[in-house]
């Protein structure tokens, strides 16, 4: 089995920042890559804020968080990921973007470490086809926010081996988290389930069924959901949303998939949820 030391997260947005966030807690070194270092710096500073939070409500010590943040190294690009044991990719969902990231990740890391997406939709096997490892490729896909939500859906791509498929089932429980696993089929399990819910909602927003309140306040108090689907499209990142619906509608073929026009405006117009403070609803003021 694969001893994993240092965790690269390549994308050090709002899922790799957490990422970072609970392997570095958990004890791994963690090498941070986004486009530059800037945005990589940038992610290691929300999570910092994240982790000063919880300091200050008492979950965690000051010197916990001083010692996490130290194991957390920010590095220039896909390259700085090149002593990682393991490495998870969560960078924008999108096809094209992670096929070259998948090439460079496999041209960084040594022969056997093990390279995982946090895609929400896309196959693993596509992704694999473009390593000369697509045995030691798979799916680890977190739920935001990472170091609350505690699922984790792996997913087999269809050369993924045993060995790999195990190392990282055990790191997802080293980082706390209960596992799942999907077939390597589009949204695999959760967001199969999930996108057309959020498709639904917009559908019902643009209908004038009733306003994003209406339809929020309907989910929560009438199905015992936590979040309305609206608010948690704000919260996954419409954009996220959008391109999901997109890889579902296209891959399964079925025009139950297929995503309002509401929610392609949105993500038109650059209101992609709470990351830009504007979304179904509006964060500024918030
Ligand atoms: P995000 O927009 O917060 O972050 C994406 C990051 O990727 C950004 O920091 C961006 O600069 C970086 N990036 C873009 N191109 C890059 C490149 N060439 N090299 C390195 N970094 C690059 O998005 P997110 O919500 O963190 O989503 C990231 C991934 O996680 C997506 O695949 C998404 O489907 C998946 N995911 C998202 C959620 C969610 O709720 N948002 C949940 C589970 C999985």
């Amino acid at each position: 089995m694969t001893d994993i030391k240092t965790i690269g997260v390549l994308g050090a947005g709002q899922m790799g920042g957490g990422i970072a966030h609970v392997s570095a807690v958990a004890g791994y070194d963690v090498l941070l890559a986004d486009l530059n270092l800037e945005r990589a710096q940038a992610g290691k500073a929300k999570i910092d804020k994240f982790m000063s939070r919880s300091v200050a409500k008492g979950k965690m010590s000051e010197a916990d968080k001083n010692a996490a943040l130290a194991r957390i190294t920010c590095v220039e690009d896909v390259g700085g990921l090149g002593p990682a044991d393991f490495a998870v990719e969560a960078a924008t969902e999108n096809i094209e973007l992670k096929k070259k990231l998948f090439k460079a990740l496999d041209e960084a890391l040594r022969e056997g470490a093990i390279l995982a997406s946090n895609t929400s939709s896309i196959s693993i096997t596509l992704l694999g086809a473009e390593t000369s490892r697509p045995s030691k490729v798979v799916g680890m896909h977190f739920m935001n926010p990472v170091p609350i939500m505690k699922l984790v859906e792996l997913i087999r791509g269809l050369p993924t081996d045993d060995a790999t498929y195990e190392a990282t089932k055990a790191l997802a429980i080293k980082l706390g988290k209960t596992v799942i696993t999907s077939k390597d089929s589009p949204g695999f399990i959760v967001n199969r389930i999930l996108i057309p819910l959020i498709n639904e909602a917009g559908f019902a927003l643009q209908e004038g069924l009733g306003t994003a309140e209406d339809i929020d306040t309907g989910a929560k108090l009438g199905l015992n959901h936590p979040m309305g689907p609206l608010e948690l499209a704000d919260l996954i990142g419409l954009d996220t949303c959008l391109a999901i619906a997109d890889v579902l509608h296209k891959e399964l073929g079925d025009d139950k998939y297929r995503a309002p026009n509401v929610l392609r405006m949105h993500v038109a117009a650059g209101w992609l949820g709470r990351k830009t403070k504007r979304g179904f609803y509006d964060y500024s003021k918030r």
